[in-house]
């Protein structure tokens, strides 16, 4: 694997290269994320964001109750660079998706008061954010997309800065015990995929922050249940990097990516992307992946 020798501009290109290559099916949709991707890097540069500081006391408190460090609605963001970032994207989802020109139109030229809708984002102000849907008359998952993507630099950035209240606190024990939840613990949402490292430890991606931790090899990763036979999976010859986890338990499912079979710089947000099809045929057995607790 080269992952390592790339910077993360090739890793986003490349990636989208092998996968449109690989998969025809997705020929449209990931040039239109590649472009997302790396307009989200490009804005990261411009950031200005007050870092979050977390009170000895209450970063105490937090580990002994086994809680993440903060919860989503405390990440900062920088309003006018998430403004800035919204326009692009909805620009380029006008170039890019079909899907979605219409309502990346109707949002460019909607007078929106953008702060409030990042602060609905940040808060899960489910309420505030269907008036604004209604008002727009667009596709909910449409504004989510585009919204949720224009903030995602910020909360990326904020919860890279937070880590380092982790490692302190793992570098402070002699033999580090892993995070062993199944919520991220920066921020305590769900992972939304997962993988498999060239030693077999399995790692998970916070579905809201983006960041990295690791989980036990075995048991379900968002439930943590271990009852052998509560747990399944799925994958496929075709794909052999790709593995679906199923809990019986919790009656969710995890893709998960084995980065031993993988043979292309591995960006996890495109590999989530051009993996669609294993969602379907995860919900087709019954399973959920809403991001809940
Ligand atoms: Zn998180
Ligand atoms: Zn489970």
């Amino acid at each position: 694997m080269t992952t390592e020798t790339c910077n993360i501009t090739e890793q986003i290109n490349k990636s989208a290269e092998n996968l449109v290559k690989m998969r025809p099916a997705y020929e449209e949709i990931i040039p239109f994320y590649r472009e997302l991707y790396l307009a989200q890097e490009d804005s990261k540069k411009n950031l200005d964001l007050s870092p979050v500081i977390i009170a000895d006391d209450v970063l105490k408190m937090r580990k002994e109750n086994e809680l993440p460090l903060i919860s989503p609605e405390q990440f900062p963001f920088d309003h006018k660079h998430a403004s800035i970032l919204l326009k692009r994207l909805c620009t380029i989802a006008k170039k890019r998706a079909p899907a979605l020109k219409k309502s990346a139109n109707t949002i460019l030229e909607a007078e929106l008061d953008t702060e409030q809708l990042f602060n609905d984002f940040i808060k899960n102000n489910i309420a505030s954010i269907r008036e604004t849907v209604k008002k727009l008359a667009i596709p909910e998952e449409h504004l989510i997309l585009l919204a949720a993507s224009a903030i995602a630099p910020a909360v990326e950035t904020g919860a890279q800065q937070l880590a380092h209240y982790l490692e302190k606190e793992s570098s402070a024990k002699d033999n580090t015990t892993a995070w062993d939840k199944g919520f991220c613990p920066i921020c305590g949402s769900l992972p939304q995929i997962g993988y498999i490292k060239e030693n077999g430890e399995r790692h998970m991606i916070c579905g809201f922050c983006l960041h990295h931790f690791k989980t036990g090899r075995t048991g379900c990763a968002l439930c943590r249940n271990r009852e052998k036979d509560q747990q399944q999976y799925f994958y496929s010859d075709d794909e052999k990097e790709y593995r679906v986890d199923l809990c019986n338990h919790c009656k969710r499912y995890i893709k998960i990516v084995d980065l031993r079979e993988l043979e292309r710089p591995f960006y996890p947000q495109l590999e989530l992307v051009a993996t669609i099809h294993l969602d379907m045929k995860a919900i087709e057995h019954g399973y959920s992946n809403l991001l809940e607790q």
